[in-house]
């Protein structure tokens, strides 16, 4: 830790000694201070800098182009972003950066304590640690260990609700990915899938769970479940031309009609100019399938965006809904979310439903449907007649009879 090489940059010079001072105090090896956004490129072009603490107002070149530019150019590895403004400002040029490829360690209302400087260095030994468990991981598992498990049907997947709000019915399911490995056991969804990204299998493996999923909803359906099945579409998926007819074809192979199914694509990968992407869903929705714009809140989708894309459905990420019930600021993220969605004639789900609280906060708000542990894990086909028999019963007497009480 004490082996870092920082660069502080802030206009104040008040400001800027304070962090240096600090940043000295703790012992670290190097600390040189840049009075603006020009400055701090030409030292950090001529000098490596393990962490960058950037003040987002300052002349001449500010904060949030100073950020853009390191993460462009790969001038450094890690930032710490300050400022006097709005915290919600500051967090969301967090946001930004982590997008563009950066480490953020920590973002703050001024002044830099030594609080803060604690809880971010933290993040540079967890991050290692991270990293480390990583590279271990993709050493076992690679493209090959992906088409075995694709082979020898090692990859299942699993089934979670998306109830109504109000009235308490089921109204459709998200199937889950899951890779029980005959060593390694079970590898989350975020890691394989992202293999398959990397290793060019992911139409591989969208085909083989979408006729999985196909196969269980032609099931259900014959035995009385009437529900939607919403399945996840990787963005690169959305890149190839063929998507949208085999997505029609197949499931007209298992008697679908395309309004049972719902395609929830990230918000990312409609934030860009992405033509391909966009051709993809205009085609799959002139078929009749719904469409979801999943992880909504972690991504960069404005209004506008949202709006030339022919979604029927935007899905809070979990991350907005977590504690939603204590928390002022993610509060009015959601209601302006919720209300962007209304108008856009978008039903809302919010997913990542963990305590009563946030739920009794989000009913209020009148989103449409609720995903998350409070209602129903992700669980295997065969248990869904029992969940849907049983507990969703429960539930929706606690909470009826809690109404009229
Ligand atoms: P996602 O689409 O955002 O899926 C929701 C994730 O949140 C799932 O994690 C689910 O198990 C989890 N979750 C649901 N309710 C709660 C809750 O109340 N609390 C918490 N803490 N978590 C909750 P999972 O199954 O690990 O999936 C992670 C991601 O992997 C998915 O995120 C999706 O992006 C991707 N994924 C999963 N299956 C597939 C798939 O078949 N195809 C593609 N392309 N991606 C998939
Ligand atoms: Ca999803």
């Amino acid at each position: 830790m004490k082996k870092l090489s920082v660069l502080v940059v802030d206009d104040s010079k008040v400001q800027r000694n304070h962090v240096i001072d600090m940043c000295k105090n703790y012992g670290m090896q190097i600390v040189i201070g840049a009075t603006d956004g020009e400055d701090a490129i030409d030292k950090l072009t001529s000098c490596s800098f393990d962490l960058v603490f950037i003040d987002l107002e300052m002349p001449i070149m500010d904060g949030v182009e100073l950020v853009r530019e390191i993460a462009k150019k790969d001038l450094a590895k890690s930032v710490i972003i300050l400022s006097s403004k709005d915290p919600a400002l500051i967090l969301s040029v967090g946001t930004m950066a982590e997008a563009d490829g950066l480490t953020v360690l920590g973002t703050f209302k001024k002044p830099m304590t030594r609080l803060y400087l604690d809880a971010s260095l933290k993040r540079i030994d967890n991050n290692k640690n991270k990293q480390t468990a990583n590279n271990v991981f993709n050493t076992d598992l690679g493209a090959d260990s992906l088409i075995e498990a694709i082979k020898n049907k090692e990859i299942s997947l699993v089934y979670q609700p998306k109830i109504t709000s109000k009235g308490f019915l089921l109204k459709g399911v998200e199937a889950l990915a899951r890779w029980q490995h005959p060593t390694l056991g079970n590898i989350a969804p975020d890691e394989f899938i992202n293999i398959a990204e990397r290793f060019g299998l992911i139409c591989e493996l969208t085909e083989y769970l979408f006729d999985l999923a196909f196969q269980q909803k032609k099931y259900w359906k014959e035995h009385g479940i009437n529900c939607e099945l919403s399945l996840n579409l990787s963005p690169l998926s959305l890149a190839d031309k063929n998507l949208a007819n085999w997505i029609s074809n197949h499931a007209l192979q298992y008697q679908l009609t395309p309004r049972e199914i719902t395609l929830e694509v990230t918000e990312n990968a409609i934030s860009g100019d992405i033509p391909s992407a966009i051709e993809t869903l205009a085609k799959l929705r002139l078929k009749g399938f719904n469409l979801s714009i999943d992880d909504y809140g972690t991504g960069f989708a404005n209004a506008q965006q949202l709006a030339r894309v022919p979604a029927t459905e935007l899905k809070l990420d979990r991350s907005l809904i977590d504690r939603v019930a204590t928390r002022p600021q993610q509060q009015a993220i959601v209601r302006s979310t919720i209300n962007l969605a209304k108008e856009l004639h978008l039903s809302t789900v919010a997913e990542g439903v963990e305590d009563l609280g946030d739920f009794v906060f989000l009913r209020d708000l009148e989103v449409d449907l609720v995903q998350g542990y409070y209602f129903a894990k992700p669980m295997p086909a065969n248990m869904l007649a029992n969940w849907l028999n049983y507990d969703l019963t429960v539930i929706r007497k606690q909470f009826l009879s809690k109404s009229t009480d």
